[in-house]
């Protein structure tokens, strides 16, 4: 077997497609654009060019944007401010605060300080809030979800999964056992939450880095679904999947090729192995990262037009 590859990039680019068309019959509607700012603190390399990639695809898309970088030493007061310039600056639809954060500056705090209308990466409480309390029950289609997804800001990442298994199919047809590693607040949690829902016939079992290793890949090797965002390059081996299963890398490891010396970035599914095991792959990169850049300026796209509907 050697699975088809879920191609984030070329779905990701269509999206994108479609969001630069809607920003131009916007503009000409509103006689304004949609706008993103971005918060980076401090010198990560890999922050850095995440956010130079959205900024590069806000710009593509004509979107209005700014980006402020702060220094390591920032104090929270002076983020705090420049949050509160956001809040109230009528350009911009979206803040972006880029994680991590240096340990001095508690995320939670931050967040709760971004205006929820325009927390477009759905992490403040009161979105976390409303995504639990929409009604998720009565769904019965495809695009039934969509525009419960879009309704709402949904994270990212497992907006991006989602749209990425719903574009070919994958979900939702019969019962299926899903396997989610790794259990955090921006990919895990609420990726389980919505595949928890009924519309998915889903049973499905969600591990953290407690969960010993033997039991881990037992769970593994179930799955008809197996979503990997651990980040630890070479977790899952083509052992650990079961024949046919679709499987979504999620992880970005930067590793050390021993054969050329250069950096290379996998994921944490080790590709060469599961292509010959699974049904459908997520390659990294080219698939969960575009799709979660397409999401944001989805997000942002959505943001400005629930403001221009209200204001008009
Ligand atoms: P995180 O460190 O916040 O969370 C990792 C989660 O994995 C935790 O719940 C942890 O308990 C769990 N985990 C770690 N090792 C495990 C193991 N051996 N068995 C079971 N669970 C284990 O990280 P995150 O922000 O959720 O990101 C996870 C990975 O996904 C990282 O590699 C990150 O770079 C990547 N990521 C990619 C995108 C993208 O756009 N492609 C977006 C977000 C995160």
């Amino acid at each position: 077997m050697l699975a088809e590859i879920l191609d984030g990039k070329s779905l990701s680019e269509k999206i994108l497609a479609e969001i630069k068309l809607k920003v131009e019959e916007g503009r000409r509607k509103y006689h304004s654009v949609p706008g993103l700012a971005t918060i980076l603190v401090g010198d990560d390399s890999a922050s850095k060019i995440y956010v130079a990639r959205k900024t590069k695809i806000a710009t593509s898309l004509n979107f209005h944007h700014q980006d402020v970088h702060f220094p390591e030493t920032v104090k929270l007061r002076e983020i705090l401010e420049t949050i509160n310039g956001f809040n109230c600056d009528e350009k911009i639809d979206g803040i972006l605060i880029q994680k991590p954060l240096p340990k001095h500056l508690d995320f939670d705090e931050i967040i709760k300080a971004v205006d929820w209308e325009k927390d477009v990466d759905g992490f403040h409480p009161y979105n976390v809030g409303l995504i639990f309390t929409k009604n998720w029950s009565t769904l019965e289609s495809k695009e039934a979800l969509n525009a419960l997804l879009d309704e709402v800001y949904f994270p990212c990442t497992p907006k991006g999964i989602l749209k990425l298994l719903l574009e070919k199919s994958l979900i939702a047809k019969e019962p299926q056992q899903i396997v989610i590693i790794g259990a955090s607040n921006v990919v895990g949690k609420p990726l389980a939450f919505a595949l928890l829902q009924p519309i998915f016939k889903a049973s499905l079992t969600l591990c953290n880095s407690r969960y010993p290793l033997k039991d881990l890949k037992e769970r593994t090797r179930e799955a008809d679904i197996l979503i990997v965002a651990a980040g630890k390059a070479n977790l899952i081996r083509g052992e650990d999947i079961k024949r046919g299963a679709v499987v979504i890398d999620v992880g970005i490891n930067r590793i050390k090729d021993e054969a050329s010396g250069k950096m290379l970035l996998v994921g944490d599914v080790n590709f060469g192995e599961a292509k010959e095991v699974a049904s459908y792959i997520s390659p990294v990169p080219g698939g969960i990262g575009p799709m979660t850049i397409a999401m944001l300026m989805e997000n942002t796209w959505a943001g400005f037009k629930r403001r221009m509907e209200i204001l008009s």
